[in-house]
């Protein structure tokens, strides 16, 4: 996103509105620091500016600059799984789509929110010690076109650098490894630069028990009371 000088009257009015901490003012000079801006559009959309003065440039729509928006701004589509905003649906819908059987879990870490924002760089110490660990990176998840074809985890390198407001990577583990894995990536996350939420999804078994709970707990991971828990009311689906 960027401003454009000869109309920006300097009111300020715009800066309270970049959750990122974007725009500035030194005395009537107001600017974006675009290589921190996400592009998530909340400046422009939010409609403050009187003299008509913030506006996307041309190039922010070329790759890869435009990976910044598709992951940032809910009213874009992403181009390959188009899916609007972040790129994907979330393992939360897991009660209409089934995506995580009996016997595995969803792992989904989102990185950047709120208010952080996440560069690949911090996402990759991750995506690279999971494929280490042979754990797959789902196809359908929208990180998996950035990542180099040699199924090493890594970003290809002209995404590596590019930052979003948000970006969720979601792993298959077999029930087995849960330890293990939820483990491995709280050690990880200690050399991460940002803000990360886990959230871990399972399905409820035919008694209405939730046996993950218990092993959660046995591991000192608190469940919080705030998790989802969809019932499929608009598809159920039957086993
Ligand atoms: S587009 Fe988003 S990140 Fe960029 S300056 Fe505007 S509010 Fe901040
Ligand atoms: S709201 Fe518009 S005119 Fe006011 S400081 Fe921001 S860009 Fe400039």
């Amino acid at each position: 996103m960027r401003i454009n000088k000869e109309k920006c009257i300097g009111c300020g009015r715009c800066t309270d509105y970049c959750m990122l901490g974007c725009i500035t003012r030194d005395g009537k000079k107001v600017s974006i620091n675009e290589e921190e801006c996400v592009d998530c559009g909340v400046c422009l959309r939010a409609g403050v500016c009187a003299a008509d003065a913030i506006y996307m440039p041309d190039e922010n729509f070329e790759y890869p600059r435009a990976v910044r928006m598709q992951f940032s701004d809910p009213g874009v589509q992403h181009p390959a799984l188009k899916a609007w905003g972040r790129g994907t649906e979330e393992a939360k819908t897991n009660d209409v789509t089934g995506k995580f059987g009996y016997g595995e879990y969803g792992l989904l870490l989102e990185f950047g929110r709120p208010c952080t924002g996440t560069r690949f760089t911090e996402v990759e110490k991750v995506t690279t010690a999971m494929r280490r660990l042979d754990i797959p990176i789902l196809e359908d998840n929208p990180l998996y076109g950035l990542l180099e074809e040699d199924g090493s985890g890594r970003f290809k390198k002209e995404y590596v650098n590019e930052k979003v407001l948000s970006a969720i990577l979601e792993l298959r583990i077999e029930e087995k490894d849960l330890e293990y894995i939820i483990t491995t990536i709280l050690k990880l996350l200690e050399d991460v630069d940002t803000v990360v939420s886990v959230g871990l999804v399972t399905r409820f078994g035919e008694n209405g028990s939730l046996p993950v709970v218990d092993k959660l707990a046995a591991m000192n991971i608190p469940v919080r009371p705030n998790a989802k828990i969809n019932v499929g009311l608009g598809r159920p689906l039957i086993p």
